[in-house]
């Protein structure tokens, strides 16, 4: 007579899993050949990087609890919940998502609540300190309920995939998603990260809140910006009027906020003006991976500009300048009093407290 044990686990509810690790915690994803968007549960490898983010920024930003509100696998709460030590609430709409998360927190050793609703029902009915919205594509449709639903000084992550549409490519989809007069330029993807934090300020400034963002990064094909709210009508509307046009020169690249559209150049927004990160909060987040620290010490670098970054080959392009190395190019403007520095939006930029017209002529000259 044989004794058969089945030593690992190989589906869930028919669904072919594999058991992964990803930072301190193990998982089972579904085992999909191809996008992970074909499999039944989503769960995409290449979106670690926001994972070990959202470990990092709550390891030292401690909440009460934190709502994964779009869990799929469970893979970003759990992530929380076992290596930053916050407690989770999880959601997913679909049933068969609820059975990967109570097979995922067991697989941990975990417990904790699980919910089967559409998220803007949920957050409906509860307040949250920590609420992280993550639903594929444009988090447009649930930053109202977000924004009624976190707590007094709590923390709303959002991960938006929609990055064509806030960078510039779909002016008509920016409006209808987001209100928000966007473009094509130059730093495409900040103007779409600071028109993304502009539609939530104006979103949660309805319910008397004020959100202000305390990290970003702008990844592959998404944004994900943490915005910690602060109760107060006063606080609301002067976050709403501290929102700005971006005028844009396109001739000399040159790029400046202002309280109204000037009708002489293009405008864009209505954007956050003010800093992405908070300063303190990111001098304290430590990184859980090579990736995340290499992040989070360029954000250290970028934390005190405002000005949107320059792309140096455009600006080399249209000003007739040498292409020198980065290094260099960052000592050479020092060297002329300009702050500056390299920033996480794309490796051949850079962020400078000084416009592009002023930058060219001290360029020209090297080779
Ligand atoms: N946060 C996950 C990925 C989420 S993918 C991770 O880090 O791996 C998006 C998930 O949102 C899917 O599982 C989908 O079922 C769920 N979803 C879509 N619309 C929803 C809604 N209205 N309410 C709750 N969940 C929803």
């Amino acid at each position: 007579m044989f004794i058969y044990i089945k030593l690992s686990m190989t589906s869930i509810d028919g669904v072919k899993v594999r058991q992964i690790v990803e930072g301190k915690t193990k998982l089972f994803v579904p085992d999909v050949k191809g996008h992970p968007s074909k499999g039944k549960v989503f769960f995409n490898p290449a979106m670690r990087l926001n994972r070990d983010i959202t470990v990092s920024l709550f390891s030292v930003k401690r909440v009460s609890e934190f709502l994964d509100a779009f869990s799929a696998t469970g893979a970003k709460g759990i992530r929380v919940m076992n290596e930053a030590g916050i407690d989770v609430v999880f959601n997913d709409i679909s049933p068969l998502a609820v059975k990967f998360i109570k097979r995922n927190l067991k697989l941990n050793g975990l417990d904790a609540r699980v919910e089967n609703k559409d998220a803007n029902i949920l957050m409906r009915e509860e307040r949250f300190s920590a609420i992280d919205i993550d639903p594929f594509g444009s988090v447009s449709r649930f930053m109202d309920s977000a924004a009624a639903s976190v707590k007094n000084k709590g923390i709303i992550c959002l991960t938006d995939t929609d990055t064509s549409a806030l960078a510039g490519s779909y002016p008509t989809s920016a409006i209808r998603k987001y209100t928000a007069v966007v473009g094509r330029t130059s730093f495409m993807h900040e103007l779409g990260i600071r028109a993304l934090i502009g539609f939530a300020i104006r979103e949660a400034s309805k319910y008397d809140i004020e959100l202000r963002p305390v990290f970003v990064h702008s990844t592959l094909h998404y944004y994900r910006v943490f915005l910690e709210a602060r109760s107060g009508r006063k606080r609301a509307s002067d976050a709403v009027r501290s929102l700005r046009w971006i005028v844009y020169d396109r001739k000399s690249e040159d790029r400046w906020y202002s309280q109204f559209p000037d009708p002489s150049f293009e405008n864009f927004g209505p954007v956050w003006a003010g800093k992405l990160f908070d300063e303190d909060l990111v001098k304290k987040m430590k990184g859980v991976s090579d990736a995340s620290k290499a992040l989070i010490e360029l954000a250290k670098k970028e934390a005190g500009f405002e000005l949107p970054y320059i792309d140096y080959h455009i600006l080399a392009s249209k000003h007739k300048l040498p292409l020198l190395k980065m290094n260099k190019l960052i000592d050479v403007l020092t060297a002329n009093g300009i702050s500056v520095s390299r920033t996480h939006f794309c490796s051949h930029c850079f962020k400078a407290n000084a416009q592009p017209s002023e930058i060219a002529p001290l360029l020209k000259s090297y080779n």
